[in-house]
């Protein structure tokens, strides 16, 4: 199972003007390499994009166990 970016689903914008942070909340299932996050803030969609295709890996840490089984 690989993560997909949805923005419209998994990309809140916070912040305005010129100190935008774009969240990316991972669905269930889906989780950061480097630690147990399952959310992450970005200063750009590209970084945001790049970090998509390296660090998001399969998650079964019990949260996600319990959101997949909903
Ligand atoms: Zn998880």
């Amino acid at each position: 199972m690989k993560y997909k970016l949805d923005i419209p689903n998994h990309v809140d914008i916070d912040g305005y003007g010129d100190e935008v942070t774009y969240l990316l909340n991972l669905p269930y299932g889906f989780r950061f390499s480097d630690d147990v996050v399952h959310v992450r803030g970005y200063d750009t969609m590209a970084e945001l994009r790049a970090s998509v295709k390296i660090d998001v890996i399969p998650c079964d840490c019990p949260d996600c166990m319990r959101g997949l089984q909903k």
